[in-house]
């Protein structure tokens, strides 16, 4: 492999900045990873060749802009997103050929920026799963053992990224999509608060859920990301008026923890918990005490409502969302249709994959009369009492911190089958979207039984990324490196 492509985004954007290396070389070097890994990772839905080796060339002709800091740095992102000209699937049939004519903001941020699109990642249909596997087009492998799942739903940015196909992705986090595959591939993930980053271009899931972040390989190169992503939009009405604070700056301001305190909900250390996950997370908490933080019991007691509250919101949300798709003004129609209800059924059941049409059910139900009050009015309540629960225990503590899941990447096929097995999954993650704080998932290390990844992942206050970043960078910089994934 080149050594550009192990190269940290840090790293890479100064040697470009320099003009040690030119852009053409860098997309080149990608481009060539991409070839060498992807046929058997299939972490890409859509490879931007031409236009991203064109435009690299345009770009040396100008020479490196210092204003822009991630200038000729190649990027992948989820194809949730919108790309102006580059297909956005959603990884559904149901949009397999839609092209938007905009971009998201947060990717139109990431080419003011100077970074350019190599590629559309490969998700769960329409970031509904946590595996990759509810892909209408293909599952991803995990770089560290191909008979794994990379995590999901941002699966194909999180492989792409591990697998060094790319300095960095962008994915987004509904309840846990950015974090949970960034834990299973061994990488940074990080969920910003709700209305941080703008949702404008992200493809409606569960609107008052969804954030877009980066995964990415280093804590710094997070925070690099983060920097050009933040920021208040007048198109999305939910962004925050809130400043950007200087993300770096966190990554000099401490070489240690002292006078952090770090709560340890115990809701999320007990049972359930695999013995190799517990071991790698408890093994960060006695180094961050080592490193001078006072760690603390704190208690979430509302924690066991938190996967059926957000299965009732999101599916709800989702059941709205998805009420756009019906072949109608665009998404997928089939041509031998002879009158309008047949037009919606044939549309949406055969351009609609199983575990979107359960969710498009089950989110109607529960919104309908006679059984709002019963379902999501009391999942709306649960999720006010959930995050009662997150701001009590961040009165007392600086931030929190939990595993990300309770067990290393699971096999292929193994829960793909039982809905529910595959919700569980998500236990230590979606609370954390119920309540809009951003989160920060890191590599633990290596599970001694199966050698997958372990990630640990650390709650904020409202906006307190920096205070993650800063947390996650002392950790990180005390921890062994991983070594490099030999799955592929
Ligand atoms: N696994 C969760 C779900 O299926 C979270 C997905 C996400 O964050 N996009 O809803």
């Amino acid at each position: 492999m080149n050594s550009i492509c192990k190269m940290p985004l840090s790293e890479l954007c100064k040697n470009i900045q320099n003009k040690d290396l030119k852009v053409r070389e860098v997309v080149q070097a990608y481009l060539d990873r991409i070839d060498e890994t992807e046929q058997s990772l299939g972490a890409l839905l859509n490879i931007n060749r031409e236009e991203a080796l064109e435009q690299a060339e345009d770009m040396d002709k100008i020479g490196p802009d210092q204003k822009k800091p991630l200038w000729g740095v190649p990027a992948v992102i989820k194809d949730v997103l919108a790309t102006s000209g580059i297909t956005t699937t959603c990884a559904s049939k149901m949009l397999k050929d839609f092209v938007p004519f905009y971009d998201a903001d947060c990717v139109r941020r990431l080419k003011n920026a100077g970074a350019l699109i190599l590629g559309k990642s490969n998700m769960d249909e329409f970031a509904m799963g946590s595996s990759t596997e509810n892909s209408a087009f293909f599952p991803t492998r995990n770089p560290w053992n191909p008979e794994k799942v990379p995590g999901g739903s941002s699966g194909g940015s999180a492989a792409s990224v591990a697998a060094y196909q790319c300095p960095f992705a962008l994915g987004t986090d509904t309840g846990g999509s950015i974090r949970q595959p960034a834990s299973f591939c061994g990488l940074v993930g990080l969920k910003p608060t709700y209305g941080r980053v703008s949702r404008f271009g992200l493809v409606a899931y569960g609107s008052s859920l969804d954030q877009a972040g980066p995964l990415t390989r280093t804590v710094r190169d997070a925070a690099l990301v983060m920097q050009e992503i933040a920021g208040q939009d007048p198109k999305d009405s939910t962004s925050a008026p809130e400043d950007v604070p200087d993300y770096l700056e966190a990554l000099s301001e401490s070489e240690d923890l002292k006078g952090m305190k770090l709560g340890v909900p115990e809701e999320y250390w007990s049972e359930g918990l695999s013995a190799e996950v517990e071991e790698k997370c408890k093994q960060v908490l006695d180094l961050a005490r080592d490193l001078g933080a006072e760690v603390k019991p704190v208690k979430l007691p509302y924690s066991p409502y938190s996967i059926a509250a957000y299965y009732i919101i999101v599916m709800a949300e989702a059941s709205s969302n998805l009420a756009r798709y019906d072949g109608v003004r665009y998404g997928w129609r089939d041509s031998s249709v002879s009158d309008l209800i047949e037009m919606y059924t044939k549309n949406r059941s055969q351009a609609f994959g199983n575990e979107v049409q359960r969710r498009i059910i089950l989110g109607t139900y529960v919104l309908s009369s006679g059984y709002y009050d019963a379902y999501y009015k009391k999942a709306a309540q649960a999720r006010r009492l959930i995050r009662e629960d997150f701001l009590g225990a961040l009165s007392e503590c600086d931030l929190l911190c939990a595993p990300v899941t309770p067990s290393t990447a699971f096999n292929l096929g193994e829960k793909i089958q039982d809905p529910l097995q595959m919700y569980l999954t998500d236990v230590f993650t979606n609370s954390l979207n119920l309540t809009g704080l951003p989160g920060l998932s890191l590599p633990a290390g290596l599970g001694g039984e199966s050698g997958m990844p372990v990630g640990i992942q650390f709650f904020g206050p409202n906006f307190g990324e920096k205070l993650l970043l800063k947390a996650g960078h002392v950790l990180e910089e005390n921890l062994p490196d991983l070594p490099e994934p030999q799955g592929i």
